[in-house]
């Protein structure tokens, strides 16, 4: 069990990660007047300089790869821009998965996190989702409800701007939205097709301003949210909470700072942060009053795991992982053949979606479908 080391650094309040939740955090803390020192395990993000504006993977020295020449994420479309930093593979953090199983692991080494190309799709939970086994006998309740957890749902949906319209489904709660994107071609015909059906299609909900909101330009539809936008038309806590964060004078970062273990004093509260500076392979320390770990999922699991059982009595840490699973089906619309070209500028990804349907049924596939729909017309593809 590694020791306390006195002369390590003092902090108040240390957070380890600086996406979503890591970025909240010290947005939160850094408002309320606290010091805060934020260890991130990727590099700087400087989006004059990362983000491309509007540039095209020709127009670039390194082409459609990544500036180390490996090709990320979606291959060329996310590839050319330093930004997203998201990986499959990292080199220096393999990982192993249990015999006969597959798990993919996408991590992001950047500040920001995946928020900085994420869809940026910004759903509630509904009310059975707190509440499965009282539902239908499956899984385990929350210890809380739906109504417990909308006032937070509204504070987020009104910083961080999220278009979508409130259509009273039940599976899909209404929040505070923008207008929506006008519908494309081919997502009015789905829309009518699955009116046929029976089938709910209504505008995607996705934390994408089309209008001016808190000093930020609305949306120009130019597609590249995958790599962000100096407008900052799209959420990412790199943009929107971290760099207001250092205006206030009371954050310091420290970059490219890989946590290694969490360690505690003799009262048993964390007291020490062990991290690797992975510019220099070198172990270093700081002592805090309070830590915030925000290193994503799996990544805070085994900060946890490393830690000497710390937070884990019930011994489930790191157990139990769960990840959307999902198919894709493609098809041609006839209707649409021959057609001339028309416009498909947009937001990245779908204007429209299909909340969760058929989640009530009752049979032995529980809870239905969730479908998030693609497409284009005949003009050149969006590029991310
Ligand atoms: C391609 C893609 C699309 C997605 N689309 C959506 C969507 O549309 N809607 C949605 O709700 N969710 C979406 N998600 C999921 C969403 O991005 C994540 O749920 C969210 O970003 C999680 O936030 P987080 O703060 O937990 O972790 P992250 O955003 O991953 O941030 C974790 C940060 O911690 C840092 N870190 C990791 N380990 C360490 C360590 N040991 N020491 C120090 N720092 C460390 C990382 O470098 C990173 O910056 C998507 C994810 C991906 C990859
Ligand atoms: S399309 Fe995406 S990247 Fe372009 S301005 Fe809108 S939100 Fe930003």
């Amino acid at each position: 069990m590694a020791q306390i080391l006195k002369s390590a650094p003092f902090h108040n309040v240390v957070v380890i990660g600086s996406g979503a939740g890591g970025g909240t955090a010290v947005h939160t803390l850094t408002k309320l007047g606290v010091n805060v020192l934020l260890l991130e395990a990727g590099g700087p993000l400087n989006p004059a300089k990362d983000f491309k504006e509007h540039l095209m993977p020709w127009q670039v020295p390194h082409r459609g790869a990544g500036e180390d020449g490996r090709f990320y994420f979606g291959g060329m479309k996310d590839g050319f821009s330093a930004a997203p930093n998201g990986y499959w593979e990292i080199a220096g953090e393999p990982y192993t998965v249990a015999p006969g199983n597959k798990f993919d692991w996408f991590r992001s080494r950047i500040l920001g996190g995946r928020t900085n190309h994420y869809g940026r799709i910004s759903l509630r939970f509904a009310d059975y989702d707190f509440k499965p086994y009282s539902t239908d006998g499956l899984g385990t309740d929350w210890p809380i409800s739906y109504e417990d957890l909308a006032p937070w749902y509204d504070k987020a949906e009104a910083f961080i701007g999220v278009h979508g319209t409130r259509e009273g489904i039940r599976s899909a709660p209404d929040g505070i939205y923008q207008p929506p994107p006008a519908f494309r071609v081919h997502e009015t015909l789905i829309q009518r097709a699955g009116a046929k059906l029976g089938l709910p299609v209504v505008a995607a909900r996705k934390a994408m301003i089309t209008k001016a909101h808190n000093g930020r330009a609305a949306c120009h539809y130019c597609g590249h949210c995958g790599r962000g936008r100096l407008t900052a038309s799209a959420y990412s806590s790199s943009q929107l909470q971290i760099f207001p964060a250092l205006k206030t004078g009371r954050l310091k970062i420290v970059q490219h700072a890989m946590v290694r273990e969490l360690i505690r004093g003799t009262d048993g509260r964390v007291a020490e942060i062990s991290y690797v500076d992975k510019t220099t392979r070198q172990e270093k320390r700081v002592r805090c009053r309070a830590v915030v770990l925000a290193a994503s999922a799996c990544e805070s699991a085994r900060i946890l795991l490393n830690s000497n059982g710390l937070a884990n009595s019930s011994g489930v840490v790191g157990r139990n992982l769960t990840d959307t699973v999902g198919l894709t089906v493609s098809g041609h619309v006839p209707a649409l053949e021959g057609l001339m070209r028309y416009d498909t500028d947009g937001i990245r990804g779908s204007h429209v979606y299909v909340p969760w349907w058929l989640y009530d049924r009752k049979n032995e596939f529980p809870r239905g479908y969730y479908i998030k729909l693609g497409g284009t017309g005949f003009a050149a593809p969006q590029v991310g």
